[in-house]
This record gives C-alpha cells, sequence and structure tokens, in this order.
C-alpha cells in the first residue's frame, strides 16, 4: 500500500542531513526554528532541477539527490559562506520509494559531508521537479560578491573547466554524434558513453563537487566571485559587468583535463570557455594576495588556475593562442554577454 505524506516523511526526510544544536525545531511543526549566530548574516539561495528542462526521464535518482543541493552550496561557496540548513520541495509524479530512497541516499551523503540540516520543506504530487533552498552563514561585511573586481586585478578558476559540458554531452547524446548521420552518431554515441577513460567527465556532470572550503578560504583574499553553471565566458563576464569592468582571459591557460583533453581534442578550449554546470569558483583578487591564494588553495588540496585579467573599460577578450585553426571559435552563450 502507497505511503501517505506524513509516513513519507517520516521515513525518509526526518532522519535527513546532519544533526545541528542550532536547529531549535526542525521537521514536523509549521515552520522550522532556527538560532542565527549572533554577528552572522544569513546568505539564502535557491535553485530548481526540472525533468526535462535540467535534466532527461530516467535520470539516476541518487545523482539528482546529489546534484540538486551541489549547485546550490555552489552558490553559498561563490558567496564565501557556511552552508547550515535547507528546505526541500519535491514534486513528484508518484509516491516511489524505489526512487526516493536513492533520491535520498544522494541528498543525504552531501548534506552531512557539508553539515546541512533538512529543517522542512513540501512534498507535492505533479511532473517531477526538486527544489532546495539553502541557507548559510557568513561574518558581517565579508561575504564575496561579483561587483569589487579592479582593474590590475588577476583572474582564478578552480578545478578543470569542460569536463562537465563533456559530459552531459556523453550522457544525453549531444555533440560529435550531431555532426553526423543520425545512425552512425548513435552508434558512434554509445560507443564513446562507454569508454572507461571518458568516467571522469560523466562524473563530473552527474555529481559536481561545490568548493564550500575555498570560498570560506577566499574571504577576505579574493575582490570578486562567482560559480561557473553557465560557462566560463558568461559567468566572467557577468562578474566584470557587475564590477564595471572589462578583462581577458588567455585560452592557452586553462586548466583541462586529460579526459577532456582525450575526449574534446581540439573542442577541449571550446568546452572550456563555453561549455556550463563546472560549478567550479571564478574569483578576482589582488596581485598582493597571489601568494596568500595559492597557498590557501594548496592547503585545501584544491587546484586554483590564473586564467586571466581584470582591466579598465568593458568587455571581455579571449587570447586563443598561437593556432590560428582556434581564432574563429566563439564559445557558446557568446550573445549574453551585456545583457
Ligand atoms: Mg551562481
Amino acid at each position: 500500500m502507497a505511503l501517505s505524506e506524513s509516513e513519507l516523511i517520516e521515513r525518509y526526510f526526518r532522519p535527513l542531513g546532519a544533526a545541528r544544536a542550532d536547529v531549535v525545531l526542525g521537521i514536523g511543526d509549521d515552520a522550522a526554528l532556527l538560532t542565527v549566530p549572533p554577528g552572522s548574516q544569513l546568505v539564502v539561495t535557491t535553485d530548481a532541477l526540472v525533468e526535462g528542462v535540467h535534466f532527461l526521464p530516467g535520470a539516476s535518482a541518487r545523482a539528482l539527490g546529489h546534484r540538486a543541493l551541489a549547485v546550490n552550496l555552489s552558490d553559498i561557496a561563490a558567496m564565501g559562506a557556511a552552508p547550515a540548513w535547507m528546505l526541500l520541495s519535491l514534486i513528484l509524479p508518484e509516491a516511489n520509494e524505489g526512487w526516493l530512497g536513492q533520491f535520498v541516499i544522494g541528498l543525504a551523503a552531501l548534506a552531512r559531508r557539508e553539515g546541512v540540516a533538512l529543517v522542512g520543506g513540501n512534498l507535492s504530487r505533479g511532473p517531477l521537479s526538486i527544489t532546495i533552498t539553502l541557507l548559510g552563514q557568513v561574518p558581517p561585511g565579508a561575504a564575496l560578491r561579483r561587483d569589487g573586481a579592479r582593474p590590475g586585478d588577476l583572474l582564478y578558476v578552480s578545478g578543470t573547466l569542460g569536463d562537465a559540458a563533456a559530459g552531459r554531452e556523453l550522457v544525453q547524446g549531444q555533440g560529435h554524434g550531431q555532426e553526423q548521420g543520425q545512425e552512425q552518431g548513435q552508434e558512434r554515441r554509445q560507443e564513446q558513453a562507454a569508454r572507461p577513460e571518458y568516467a571522469p567527465l560523466r562524473e563530473r556532470f552527474e555529481s559536481p563537487q561545490p568548493r564550500v572550503a575555498l570560498g570560506q578560504a577566499l574571504r577576505g583574499l579574493a575582490s570578486a566571485c562567482i560559480d561557473l553553471s553557465d560557462g566560463l565566458y558568461v559567468d566572467a563576464a557577468r562578474l566584470l559587468h557587475s564590477s564595471g569592468c572589462g578583462g581577458q582571459i588567455d585560452a592557452t591557460c586553462l586548466p583541462l583535463s586529460n579526459a577532456l583533453r582525450a575526449y574534446g581534442g581540439a573542442r577541449a578550449p571550446q568546452l572550456a570557455l563555453g561549455g556550463g554546470e563546472d560549478y567550479e569558483l571564478l574569483f578576482s583578487a589582488a596581485a598582493a594576495h597571489a601568494t596568500a591564494i595559492e597557498q590557501a588553495a594548496t592547503g585545501l588540496g584544491e587546484r586554483i588556475t590564473r586564467i586571466g585579467t581584470v582591466s579598465e573599460g568593458t568587455g571581455l577578450g579571449v587570447n586563443w593562442s598561437n593556432d590560428a585553426t582556434m581564432t574563429a571559435a566563439i564559445p557558446a552563450g557568446f550573445d549574453h554577454f551585456g545583457r
């Protein structure tokens, strides 16, 4: 027999996530009651995953549980904040316990790892969608914003770029295959999607790893920060626009994984510059902080790479290297700039 809403909540959601002393009342009352530490600012963000828009029917429930929280954690990381509490609004076509069990495993593992408690939410019936609202804390005035970059600052990114875009192509069957006949494309796609050397690309798409500790370590060091959800070019343009500056990215410096180089070949820099969903941090910093930033990243075991500079004026230029074949390439999302 199908479980009622309250039975589903008791079984799957009440025990979910980290136990936190600052949760006075969590799931089960009309609203949650939370103790905000004196002298903190609250940081709040929300993000939805909708079937057919953000993921395809049949996507792994466990991966969706992870991803729904990860994309929100990435926004909190980009603010330099510490995540604390989340609300979950889940719309399900049916109360499928097999699906729910896997979803909760993915969500709970990341929530516990990052110290996030589930304090409330909503379950309803309808087309599958997952919306998480995440709250975090930051010392007053210490949050990283998009509008603090200054001419002369250096631009950095964390991790490697373009892996998730390649992973999306592999998982959802886009990219290479479209350039060929339908059947040939399909066969090549299936063969590619199964290749073990591309597993890290699929992993980066399905299970993004938000840079929460790095974001907090950048407080007082970075002048501006944004997380990369829509692609390096578009998100860098957003940061520079918010800061009233221009900038330059050196495409020869982009951090590319070996898996991406193998998969993308000559397209790899384009995937890194134009592909989205990396959930890495892009940040600017005065050159005087370069050593402290590199030490902080090393201490956390995080890779960071200098990829460009902030300048006077407006607009974002890309230096595509000496490779003449790349000069004509315009990254996806180019048209978004300036909107
Ligand atoms: Mg963001």
